[in-house]
This record gives C-alpha cells, sequence and structure tokens, in this order.
C-alpha cells in the first residue's frame, strides 16, 4: 500500500485542468488544491497506522494482499461497520471530506449490480469490473465518485432537457470505447484522486439509454476539466500569510468542483454499464443506501466530535464550564451525535448479503436513512449550540495577526483573556468559526442527498400496513 509521500509522489504524474477563482491553476501550487491533496496523503498516512489498521484496511480476496478500505467490497456485516468506524475516523482527523468516501461507495454499489447484469443480461461488466478493481487495489489509487449530474431543469426527465448534456451521457460508440459528454458537480476532490468512478444520478427509464452509464476515467483525461468551488474560506487561504491562522490550518473547507466532460474517450475494458436503463435504478439506490450510512451519518458523527470538543474547550476557556445550561447544551449535542451514530452502527449491523448469493453487503436502508436525517436536522442544532457556548467571538473575533501587531497585541492579549489567554481563546473561537459560520451547514445538508429524498425512502420503506394492523389489533378494530 502506497504511503503518504508515495501518494503525492505519485500524483506529480497528473496535471488537471483546474480553473479556481476564475483563473486556471496548478494542483500542486495552489492554496486550496493543497489542502485535498494533504487530506488524500493523511488517509494514506491513517492507513499505515498499527491503531487504525483494522478500520482503515481490509484483506482483498482479489489480490489476497492488505488493500485500503476506501476500495474494499464489503462481504460482511463486519465489514460495513468498520466502513463506517472509517467514516468517522477520518472526519475526526481531517474535518472535512475523506475524498475517496463516494468512490469507495461507488464500486460497492457496481459490485453488486454488474454481477446482477453478467448473470442475468450475459454482459462482461462485472468481468472488467473486477479486473479494473483489482489494478486498483494492487496500486492503492485514490478514487472519486461522481454521481449528481448538472440536471438542468429539475422537473424534466434528462431526454427532456433543452440541452442535454446537463445529464453525462454516451454521444458517440466506436469500437474500441465510448464517447461522453456532460457535468457533474459538487465533485468532492476529484481533482486529486488518480481516477473517478462515474454512475447515473438516478433511475433511469426505456428512452434514456444514453444516460445508462457507469465508467471509469483516469484524472486530467482529454476533455476533462474541473471547475473547483470559490468561497470567502478560498480567498481567506489565498490572503493568509500563514494557514496557522485559518479555522482548519491544514485540510480546509470540503472543496469540490464541477467536472465537464467535452467528449471523454471510455476504453470500453473500463465501461461498467452502457444502456441498461433497467439496472440504474438499483445502482443509485444501492450507493444511497452506503452512502447515506457513510457520508451522510458517520461521517458527519466525526465532524461532531470535534465541534463538542471545541464547544468544552470554549466553555473551560471563558469560565462557563459548570453552568448548568452550559453542561445541558454540550449533553444535546453528544445526544443528537450519539443517536446519529447509532442508527449507522444500526444500519451496517442490520446489513444484508444483496443481491443473493452475490457476496456483497448492503447496509439496512431504514436506518441509514434515519442516520442521514437525524444528522441533516441535528447538525443545524449541533452547530446553534457551538454558536451559543462560542459567544459572539465566534463571529466577531479580531485577527490572531493581531497578536503580532505592536500597535495592538496589548490590547488584544488584555481584552480577549478570559480564564485562558487570549491566544487561546481566539484559537478556538477561529475553529468554531469555520463550522457554525461557515459551510458546512447547508454542505451537511445535502451532501449524500437532499433530505426530502430520504424522507421519501423512509416513508416508502416503513412498513405502514404492519404497524395499522398492530394499532387495529389492541384498539379492537375490526378490519377496514
Ligand atoms: C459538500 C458536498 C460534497 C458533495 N460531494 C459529492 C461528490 O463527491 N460526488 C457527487 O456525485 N455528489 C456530491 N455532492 C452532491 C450532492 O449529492 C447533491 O448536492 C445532492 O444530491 C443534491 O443535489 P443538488 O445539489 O443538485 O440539489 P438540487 O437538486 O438543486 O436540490 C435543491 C432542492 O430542490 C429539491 N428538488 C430537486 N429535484 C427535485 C424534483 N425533481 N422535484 C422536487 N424537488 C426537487 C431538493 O429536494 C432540494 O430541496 C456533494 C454535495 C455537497 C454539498
Amino acid at each position: 500500500m502506497k504511503t503518504a509521500a508515495e501518494y503525492l509522489e505519485s500524483m506529480k504524474a497528473y496535471n488537471p485542468r483546474i480553473f479556481l477563482g476564475g483563473r486556471q491553476v496548478n494542483l500542486h501550487e495552489n492554496p486550496t488544491t493543497l489542502t485535498v491533496l494533504r487530506a488524500n496523503a493523511r488517509v494514506y498516512e491513517l492507513s499505515q497506522e498499527p491503531d487504525y489498521a483494522d478500520i482503515m484496511t481490509a484483506v482483498s480476496p482479489y489480490t489476497g494482499q492488505k488493500v485500503s478500505r476506501n476500495l474494499h467490497l464489503a462481504a460482511s456485516t463486519a465489514d460495513l461497520e468498520k466502513r463506517a468506524e472509517m467514516a468517522t475516523l477520518t472526519s475526526q482527523m481531517l474535518g472535512t471530506c475523506n475524498y475517496r468516501c463516494v468512490g469507495a461507495d461507488v464500486i460497492n454499489a457496481l459490485a453488486g449490480v454488474t454481477w446482477e447484469m453478467n448473470r442475468e443480461l450475459g454482459t462482461e461488466y462485472h468481468t472488467r469490473f473486477l479486473k479494473h478493481l483489482k489494478y486498483l487495489q494492487e496500486n492503492d489509487l485514490a478514487v472519486s465518485g461522481a454521481v449528481t449530474d448538472a440536471k438542468g431543469d429539475r422537473s424534466k426527465r434528462p431526454a427532456q432537457q433543452e440541452d442535454r448534456d446537463v445529464y453525462v451521457h454516451v454521444v458517440e460508440k466506436k469500437p474500441d470505447g465510448i464517447v461522453v459528454r456532460g457535468a457533474k458537480v459538487s465533485q468532492s476532490g476529484a481533482f486529486a484522486a488518480h481516477e473517478t468512478i462515474v454512475i447515473p444520478t438516478m433511475g433511469l427509464r426505456e428512452g434514456e439509454e444514453n444516460f445508462a452509464l457507469a465508467f471509469a476515467v483516469p484524472n486530467g483525461a482529454e476533455g476533462l476539466t474541473y471547475i473547483c468551488q470559490y468561497t470567502p474560506f478560498t480567498a481567506e487561504r489565498e490572503l493568509a500569510p500563514d494557514v496557522k491562522y485559518l479555522g482548519n490550518p491544514l485540510y480546509g473547507q470540503r472543496e469540490t468542483c464541477v467536472m465537464v466532460f467535452d467528449n471523454v474517450f471510455i476504453p470500453w475494458e473500463h465501461v461498467f454499464m452502457c444502456g441498461e436503463v433497467q439496472y440504474a435504478g438499483r445502482l443509485i439506490a444501492r450507493f444511497a443506501k452506503t452512502h447515506r450510512m457513510n457520508c451522510g451519518g458517520a461521517c458527519k458523527v466525526g465532524f461532531a466530535d470535534l465541534i463538542i470538543g471545541a464547544a468544552q474547550l470554549a466553555a473551560e476557556y471563558s469560565g462557563v464550564q459548570k453552568a448548568p445550561h452550559i453542561i445541558d447544551k454540550i449533553t444535546e449535542m453528544i445526544r443528537i451525535s450519539e443517536t446519529a451514530r447509532a442508527c449507522t452502527i444500526a444500519a451496517a449491523l442490520k446489513g444484508r448479503e444483496e443481491p443473493a448469493g452475490s457476496g456483497f453487503f448492503q447496509p439496512d436502508d431504514i436506518f441509514g436513512n434515519a442516520a442521514k436525517l437525524t444528522i441533516a436536522d441535528g447538525f443545524w442544532e449541533i452547530m446553534k449550540w457551538v454558536g451559543d457556548i462560542g459567544g459572539g467571538m465566534a463571529v466577531t473575533m479580531p485577527s490572531e495577526l493581531e497578536l503580532e501587531n505592536p500597535a495592538t497585541s496589548g490590547y488584544v492579549r488584555k481584552f480577549m483573556k478570559a480564564s485562558a489567554p487570549a491566544e487561546k481563546r481566539l484559537r478556538v473561537a477561529k475553529f468554531i468559526q469555520n463550522w457554525c459560520a461557515g459551510l458546512h451547514g447547508a454542505g451537511t445538508w445535502h451532501g449524500a442527498g437532499s433530505p426530502m429524498a430520504q424522507k421519501m425512502a423512509l416513508y416508502a420503506l416503513a412498513d405502514l400496513e404492519k404497524k395499522k394492523a398492530l394499532a387495529r389489533n389492541l384498539a379492537g378494530l375490526k378490519d377496514d
């Protein structure tokens, strides 16, 4: 398996076409793209640390070797549980994405669906997919997952769009491969992955065959452009004289990009679905199951651990840690986070083999959706309480640079001091600002799918007929 240094070295072979803030930037030099390289390097490093070996690695049946859990296909409920634990651990260590998370859940969804297509349609997709997976595992490559299409007018189907390019689709089939066009949006860290695996964003119908696509594409393939998000945090990082003044110094924000496919050629050996509309719904449903447990639930539990820790520090630094209402608020944050953690563990432990006979495991759908929905609402609550405990200072604090400014440092040290010195209070306030006055609220709400999708799934999955029968029985009601 790759070390962090080997990952960084391997990325030097790539020079993707990246735009950020209206100009072309170099992956290896830009302060924002560097946060993603650094975060990926830390994930490679965690895989080498003996304390985390059982969480971060697994033995592959395809190579017989230890591989990254980011490239492992879950073959038991224990595997699912470790996968959820990996999501929590990497969030605790990074305060941003494990940028290999979506890719991990995409390969787990593709495994079962390609297995079914081989059996039911006689395709070669599963054979190709496993061959490619073995290559990824042997080379310990970082893979991002591309699911979310630009989608255009949400009230229209892909083929009804004025411009069909808002959904990634095939424009030409050749003897040696396909040509694809379109864009995937909000792509976490795609420019710093060795490759991206693409799947459809939704279930598809007859007539929508050109959109039923799954394939792998290497970083920087001809025709690929990455257009990065640009936020106040990007500007702040560009201006900061040293990353130590930033809220999450090394790893920054959850960085995404629009990934444009402008007639990109994909050889057949990297195509895992092409036209099989009847399997697209199953593919996205299986992806959603795992991703809601991992990104929707377990990952945000790791973020919550960081926020709760910062809230407790802020309380201690300002001397309010023993006040009953502060204890109550911290307890409420813990309750929300642990409820979500329980849902993710339940989703893993109640997981099952799917499709039956395949040997691949998927988490329980109800608990996975419950995890994501609990966190979608709960995360705003957690940020509300950290904003409360941190005081107005979390948004009104002077820059830590004032501590080095002879004209102001005496004042700042004197007036920002409480039960801890100004340095500590400013540092923790900046950390809190990164969460409660930043991108994480909307990011957590929409990441792993907007909550309405999970509500619809939960309502459809809950056995209301059984619940009605139970109520009728106990209430002494006759059948309707
Ligand atoms: C931080 C972050 C990281 C991400 N990383 C990745 C990644 O690595 N890979 C990836 O593929 N995706 C990624 N995503 C994308 C994520 O999956 C989407 O944001 C999510 O699925 C919602 O899609 P959207 O952003 O297009 O929102 P929209 O579709 O624009 O949703 C906006 C609102 O419209 C509603 N809506 C949408 N369509 C309909 C409809 N047909 N009928 C009624 N209501 C509708 C939604 O429920 C929501 O309320 C990421 C997102 C975030 C925020």
